[in-house]
């Protein structure tokens, strides 16, 4: 069973090509891509979501922060201008000597202790130190000359003096307050209180509050990370570099810059800030960044700045992005594993439908050749019983013939056949008589002599009926057959018209039993054996050849005469029934007809060769009876 392969053929090779090749070549990359990127896209999406969360929650906290520092700061605001009510403190600054700076130097002695702030002192209005309430320590401010500091002079111009630096005594920082004291309208002395505000950065510290506060320099003067203390948020030009020096503000400590690694400002007052790793809050990690989030202190140019770590943040938005190019790996695999198999499902439909076209199609085609070889069928088994009839017909007309044939050979021969019963009849008559006679006269032997001569002529005469009566007997198409007998018989036959001739005969031929009947065979050699015979009338020396030989399964005897041969044209139609040349009513035209029919009725032929030496042969081939068994001849 053969398909159309055509149906099978799914598309052009040259198409099929790029699509696979875009798919092998392209799109893995493309997935990893995307991937990659929406991993990304997932991982700042996560991170801008949790700095909003975290900014809104820092928000409070800075609120909340921002408010106890300013509440710390505030509550020493009001302390430097309750000296005025002093009346030690103005006699002090009007009078200075020792009785009133004693009492003064006791009175801040006592107040500072309850108020719990680092210092409390008295300056002149030149900056010097009359009284301070550290007046017992050796590191006492008594007699010192602050008139640098920038706190005092603001307050001796009557603005209050707000400053945080390190003490030029101690080398301890702290926030100064000062407040002029006026007498009468009139600035006489300035107060000043030095608060120590580590407190706060101990209580930031216990809370794990990374915070700072950075002072109107933009230098951080609070920090949770001692570190960050005293570096300048902002940077700082030689200029104001050299002015800070001069006030002597943080002494002589370096100013250096807090140097992020990285700044990204978020929106008004919040910013990234990327800083190196603490090296001491190891945690693996390079760098760590901080969402800053800054406030204005109220009544202060100072900056409160909360930082909250991002790390937690990043590593959410971390996780959260290789999710979403996890997510979105899987998803991928998912369709491309959801195309291959729809292609597959199509694919074998395409097949299928493909196969059962295929097979309709086969279907259609054999039951059409079926249709056609059963029309064809009808027609040869037609055809055949056609031929069947016909076969028939020709060969009923074919025994008829013979028959005709036959009688007319009958008719043809009955002078000579008359003539053949008439001569031993009438010598019958006269030996008969003369038999009589001879008994009657008593010679005996004579009489015996006779009778003998008598019988041999009437044995021949039977003979000569018993051949006729065979001739014309109808015979099967195969029988069996001796030649020799056959060949006497037929010159029995022809007998009387060959005792006139000089006819020379040639037997060159051995007995063989053929597959024929044998009064065909005696009257296809009457035939032939006549018409040389006839051939050789006007021959002075007529001979005859009667040559035969084996050819295979087959015997060949070549009936050879000397007559005058054939002409041309006579040879185009010699086998045609009713063709004679022979003239009045001596010829009929059947005999080498029926000869060459009977001949091939029984498996043999009859044909004629023209010799060059003059005559002619006509060969008649047989099968044997007992044929040689013949190698198989190869398919
Ligand atoms: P018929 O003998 O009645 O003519 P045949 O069929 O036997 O019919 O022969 C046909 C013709 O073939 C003869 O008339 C004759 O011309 C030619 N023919 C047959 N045998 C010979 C022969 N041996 N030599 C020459 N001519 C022959």
């Amino acid at each position: 069973m053969k398909c159309d392969p055509t149906l099978y053929r799914a598309s052009k090779p040259a198409l099929a090509v790029k699509p696979r090749l875009i798919r092998h070549f392209f799109l893995p990359p493309l997935i990893i891509l995307l991937m990659l990127g929406l991993g990304y896209a997932g991982y700042l999406f996560s991170e801008r979501n949790g700095i909003r969360t975290l900014s809104e929650n820092g928000e409070r906290q800075l609120e909340l922060h921002a408010r106890a520092v300013e509440s710390e700061i505030s509550k020493y605001t009001y302390l430097p201008s309750l000296l005025e009510l002093e009346d030690n403190v103005s006699k002090l600054l009007t009078e200075p000597d020792g009785a009133h700076r004693q009492a003064v130097n006791t009175y801040l002695e006592g107040l500072n202790r309850r108020s719990r702030s680092r210092a409390i002192y008295v300056l002149d209005t030149t900056g010097r130190v009359q009284a301070t309430s550290n007046w017992r320590d050796i590191d006492s401010y008594l007699g010192e000359d602050l008139s640098f500091r920038a706190y005092f002079q603001d307050a001796v111009r009557g603005q209050p003096g707000r400053f945080y630096g390190i003490g030029s005594t101690t080398g301890e920082p702290g926030y100064y307050l000062a407040h002029g004291l006026e007498e009468h309208g009139k600035v006489i002395g300035v107060a000043v209180i030095k608060v120590r505000m580590e407190a706060l950065e101990e209580r930031w510290q216990r809370a794990r509050l990374e915070a700072f506060v950075s002072d109107e320099n933009g230098i951080i003067i609070l920090s949770s990370d001692p570190a960050r203390r005293l570096k300048s948020v902002r940077p700082l030009t030689p200029e104001i570099k050299e002015r800070l020096a001069r006030s002597l503000q943080y002494y002589w400590w370096p100013l250096n810059e807090l140097q992020p690694l990285a700044r990204e400002r978020l929106s008004e007052n919040v910013e990234k800030l990327t800083f190196p790793a603490n090296a001491e809050l190891s945690t693996g990690e390079h760098e760590v960044s901080y969402l800053a989030q800054t406030r204005r202190l109220i009544d202060t140019p100072w900056r409160f700045t909360l930082l909250t770590p991002l790390q937690d943040l990043r590593h959410e938005a971390i996780t959260q992005g290789v999710l979403v190019g996890v997510a979105f790996a899987l998803l991928a695999i998912l369709l491309i594993a959801w195309n291959e198999r729809r292609k597959v499902i199509a694919t074998r439909l395409a097949a299928r439908e493909a196969l059962e076209e295929a097979n309709s199609q086969l279907e259609r085609k054999i039951t059409d050749r079926t249709a056609d070889l059963r029309a064809s069928n009808e027609r040869l088994k037609g055809q055949i019983r056609e031929r069947r009839h016909a076969e028939e017909t020709l060969r009923r007309a074919q025994d008829e013939l013979v028959q005709a044939g036959k009688l007319a050979a009958i008719g043809q021969m009955s002078t000579s056949i008359a003539h053949e019963l008439n001569q031993p009849l009438a010598a019958l008559r006269t030996l008969s008589g003369n038999t009589v006679r001879f008994l009657e006269r008593g010679a005996l032997d004579t009489a015996s002599t006779n009778l003998r001569t008598m019988n041999e002529l009437i044995d021949r005469m039977g003979r000569i009926t018993a051949s006729l009566r065979s001739f014309a007997r109808r015979g099967e198409d195969r029988g069996e057959a001796s030649l020799a007998k056959a060949v006497d018989a037929a010159l029995q036959v022809l007998g009387s018209r060959l005792e006139g001739s000089k006819l020379q005969l040639h037997h060159d031929f051995s007995d063989q039993q053929l597959t024929i009947d044998q009064t065909r065979l005696e009257q296809i050699l009457v035939n032939l054996i006549g018409n040389a015979l006839d051939a050789m009338q006007a021959q002075p020396q007529p001979e005859l050849w009667l040559e035969g030989e084996l050819a295979g399964d087959k015997y060949r005897l070549r009936v050879r005469d000397n007559g005058h041969g054939i002409d041309s044209e006579a040879r185009k139609h010699l086998f045609e029934p009713f063709f004679t040349t022979k003239p009045g009513e001596q010829g009929l035209g059947l005999g080498l007809t029926l000869s060459a029919s009977l001949a091939a009725a029984a498996g043999g032929s009859l044909s004629v060769e023209h010799p060059a030496s003059g005559g002619t042969a006509f060969v008649l081939s047989l099968p044997l009876l007992n044929a040689p068994s013949q190698p198989a001849e190869p398919i």
